[in-house]
C-alpha cells in the first residue's frame, strides 16, 4: 500500500543567512502492507511527525521516493497532493483538530462536503459512522461537550467517512487516560479487522505499538525494523 524509498528531509534552522541544517530523515526506507497496523517509534524529536507529513504530502522530502496504492506522490503539485489525500488518507491527531463551531455531526461530514457528496448520502454516511464509534448519541454536541475519548472518536468516524484505504495516526492516545486509551486502541483494532483497514500509528509509547503487526523503530533519523507486536 504505502513504498518509502530513501527519503532524505533536511530542516534549515535560524535567521536568514545563518541557518544551519538539520538532518532529520537519513535514508528512510519502509512498507506498509494493505491491512496491516504499522507503528512507527521514536523518542520525542526523532522525525516521526515530519515522516508522517512526507508520506501524506504535506511536505515535499529533499529526495526519495514515497509510492502509495501504486503512484509516486513525491513530485506531485500542492493542488494534485491534497486530491490525492483526500482520496487515500484519513488523519487521527493528538490533540483530536475538531473544528470548534462545527458539532460531531457536522465534523464527520465535512470531508463529504469538500468531496461534493449530496446530502442524502452524507447523512446516511455519517449516521452509520456515528453508530460504529459509539456516538449517534452525542450527533449534536460541540467538540467542548464531549469527554478526550470522545472527541477522538468524533475525529475517527470523520478519518473514515471518505472511505479512505489508509489512516494515518500521530500519537493517538497522546492526550488520553490510559483506560480510554485502551478504548482507543481496541476501536483501532476492530476497524483494522472489520474494514480490511490499513493503519500507521506513530507513537513514543510501547503499550501503543503494542497493537502493531509491525514496528519500524526511527533512531537518529533512520528506520530500524523493530520486534512483532501482538498479532490481531
Ligand atoms: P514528538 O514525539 O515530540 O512529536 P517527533 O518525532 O514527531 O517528536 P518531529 O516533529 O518530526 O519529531 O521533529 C523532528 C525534528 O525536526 C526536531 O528536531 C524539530 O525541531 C525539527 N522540526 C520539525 N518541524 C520543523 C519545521 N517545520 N522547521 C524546522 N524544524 C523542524
Ligand atoms: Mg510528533
Amino acid at each position: 500500500m504505502i513504498q518509502i524509498q530513501d527519503l532524505h528531509h533536511t530542516f534549515l534552522i535560524g535567521k536568514r543567512g545563518k541557518e544551519r541544517p538539520i538532518p532529520v530523515l537519513k535514508g528512510v526506507s519502509l512498507e506498509v502492507g494493505k491491512g496491516e497496523i504499522v507503528a512507527i517509534v521514536g523518542k520525542s524529536g526523532s522525525g516521526k511527525s515530519t515522516l508522517l507529513h512526507v508520506m501524506a504530502g504535506f511536505m515535499s522530502p529533499d529526495s526519495g521516493s514515497v509510492r502509495v496504492a501504486g503512484k509516486e506522490t513525491a513530485g506531485l503539485n500542492e493542488t494534485e497532493h491534497a486530491e490525492f489525500r483526500l482520496d487515500h488518507f484519513g488523519f487521527i491527531f493528538q490533540n483530536f483538530q475538531l473544528m470548534p463551531g462545527l458539532t460531531a455531526f457536522e465534523n464527520v461530514e465535512l470531508p463529504l462536503k469538500l468531496k461534493g457528496v449530496p446530502s442524502t448520502q452524507r447523512y446516511l454516511k455519517v449516521t452509520e459512522l456515528l453508530k460504529k464509534v459509539g456516538l449517534i448519541d452525542y450527533s449534536d454536541h460541540y467538540p467542548n461537550e464531549l469527554s478526550g475519548g470522545q472527541q477522538q472518536r468524533v475525529s475517527i468516524a470523520r478519518a473514515l467517512v471518505t472511505d479512505p484505504p489508509v489512516i494515518l495516526a500521530d500519537e493517538p492516545t497522546g492526550s488520553l487516560d490510559s483506560e480510554t486509551e485502551q478504548d482507543i486502541l481496541m476501536l483501532i483494532q476492530s476497524l483494522n479487522q472489520s474494514l480490511g483497514l490499513t493503519f500507521v500509528i506513530i507513537t513514543h509509547d510501547e503499550e501503543v505499538a503494542n497493537i502493531a503487526h509491525r514496528k519500524y523503530r526511527l533512531h537518529d533519523g533512520e528506520l530500524v525494523t523493530g520486534g512483532v507486536g501482538h498479532a490481531v
